[in-house]
């Protein structure tokens, strides 16, 4: 892979000057067919985005991520701390995707999928574009002096960027707190409801700050990310990247003309590539990047630099493609191979892992079940000589519906239970109940020194588990 940084040691990045400052980039919009393509991949994902929280699953939204409540929703299955093994199991199965589709595919969540290049690239850049104008005036504009047309222009387009980073605020706080909540606390006040009010504040002025002001550095210098993928990544990984093979030697059509600061070829003829050197990649990347310069952890893979080139060629009649989706070996005159132990080795533990997430989530009890002897009792004789014992029941109803509790004792012979206060409690979807229950056996059934007894529960009418759990008995059953 190419070095990322190129001419260092002088190179910085390409948002900052040598003194570390910030240059600010205007970079120009290329509505090519790439562009067109994620236009509408954009606004689709950002349509999901915004409706999942709303749809409901099974009583719950389609994700639900409840910190509060230690419950982590997906589509119809709810996920608790006792799911430890699933969590992570499915936590890993993310992760290995996003290895496998980085080997293969290169950075493609950065330019097609995430929500950052996503909402900046089809929503707070358009709107800053049709409020302040073009990037030449709005540079200008910019590194002029403040007056009445900036003043007005920078502070309505900061109201709006403010209204949509509330909107996106709240779809965010949506997924953790679901929009019953969220609604229930948008009608109360700030004194009513002040934790609601700070999260909003923050987390709208996190948005606001990010889109507004920090943009390309979110992914520039803070997503982590950006540096995984270098690891992830190998000569054969899906990159957009110029063809220098093609490109080189670049020069303007002045140049061209003035035939100076050519490649002299042994044969003597002059030739150039078909790089016109015009600039127009460079002034679209919104990272500020040179692709020229070779393949970069800047650049985010948006392929802007495609179709601003592809214009330039269609212009100028030569092929498309000078700068495209290529690899590393096939941009050096290879192939690219997509057969390769990286790949297989990321394939295999991701399927290994898709079939225990699946075999895990598919035999998932309905219910959890932990029943004992409440600490510290022993057993009891009533009145009409039975061995009572007394126990303590901890259940989560893991399905999405309230349902009845079922406990038939099965063994030993003749036992009975009577559950505490309800004789059939009803379990809330998602909810840890606590109860007590009284199992008694008749004295003359109970073997001497106790025995041990076995429970079905159910729920939904059917049964998940059967419990065994020793009972106490007196040693002697003579009295
Ligand atoms: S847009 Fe194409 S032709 Fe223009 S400078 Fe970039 S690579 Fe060269
Ligand atoms: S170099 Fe091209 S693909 Fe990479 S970020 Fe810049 S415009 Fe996007």
């Amino acid at each position: 892979m190419a070095n990322p940084i190129p001419n260092a040691p002088e190179a910085v990045l390409s948002t900052l000057d040598l003194a570390g400052n910030r240059k600010w980039i205007y970079p120009t919009p290329s509505h090519g067919r790439f562009w067109r393509a994620r236009l509408i991949v954009g606004w689709v994902l950002i349509a999901i985005f915004v409706a999942l929280p709303w749809i409901e699953i099974g009583n719950r939204p389609a994700i639900f991520l409840d910190l509060a409540r230690r419950e982590f929703t997906f589509f119809g299955l709810t996920l608790h701390p006792t799911d430890s093994v699933l969590l992570m199991v499915f936590a890993l199965t993310v992760l290995m995707a996003v290895f496998f589709i980085t080997a293969l595919f290169g950075r493609i969540w950065c330019g097609w999928g995430c929500p950052q290049t996503i909402y900046l690239e089809f929503v707070y850049r358009p709107i800053e574009r049709m409020i302040e104008g073009k990037e030449v005036q709005r540079r200008r504009r910019d590194q002029g002096p403040w007056t009445f047309d900036k003043g007005w222009r920078k502070s309505f387009k900061w109201l709006i960027f403010a209204a949509i980073s509330v909107s996106l605020a709240h779809t965010f706080v949506a997924y953790f707190a679901g929009w019953e909540n969220l609604l229930e606390w948008m009608g109360q006040s700030p004194a009513e409801a002040p934790a609601y009010f700070a999260m909003m504040a923050v987390t709208t002025g996190l948005i606001f700050f990010d889109f507004a002001y920090f943009r390309e550095q979110m992914c520039t210098i803070t997503c982590p990310y950006a540096r995984l993928q270098s690891v992830l990544m190998d000569d054969d990984s899906l990159i957009v990247s110029y063809d220098r093979g093609r490109g080189e030697q670049r020069a303007t059509y002045r140049d061209r003309r003035k035939n100076t600061d050519v490649l002299d070829l042994d044969d003597g003829e002059v030739r150039f590539g078909d790089c016109i050197d015009c600039g127009a990649c460079v002034r679209t990347c919104p990272t500020g990047i040179d692709i020229r310069d070779g393949l970069q952890m800047e650049c985010v893979s948006c392929t802007a630099c495609v179709d601003a080139c592809d214009y330039i060629m269609d212009s100028i009649d030569k092929p498309r493609g000078l700068i495209r989706y290529t690899s590393e070996r096939a941009i050096s005159g290879g192939d690219t191979k997509v057969s390769r132990p990286r790949l297989y080795l990321y394939g295999a533990l991701l399927l290994i892992l898709s079939t225990v997430l699946v075999g895990l989530v598919s035999t998932r009890a309905p219910m959890e079940i932990d029943v004992q002897r409440v600490r510290g009792t022993t057993y009891n004789i009533t009145n009409d000589e039975q061995v009572a014992n007394r126990l303590s029941l901890r259940l989560r109803n893991r399905t999405s519906e309230a349902g009845a509790l079922e406990v038939t004792p099965t063994a030993p012979e003749g036992a009975r239970i009577r559950i505490v206060g309800a004789e059939q409690p009803i379990l809330q979807p998602g909810e840890l109940t606590r109860m007590e229950a009284w199992i008694t056996v008749p004295e003359d059934r109970m073997p001497p020194g106790g025995a041990v007894a076995e429970f079905e529960f159910r729920i939904h009418d059917q049964l998940v588990e059967t419990v065994q759990l020793r009972l106490l008995g007196p040693h002697d059953n003579a009295h």
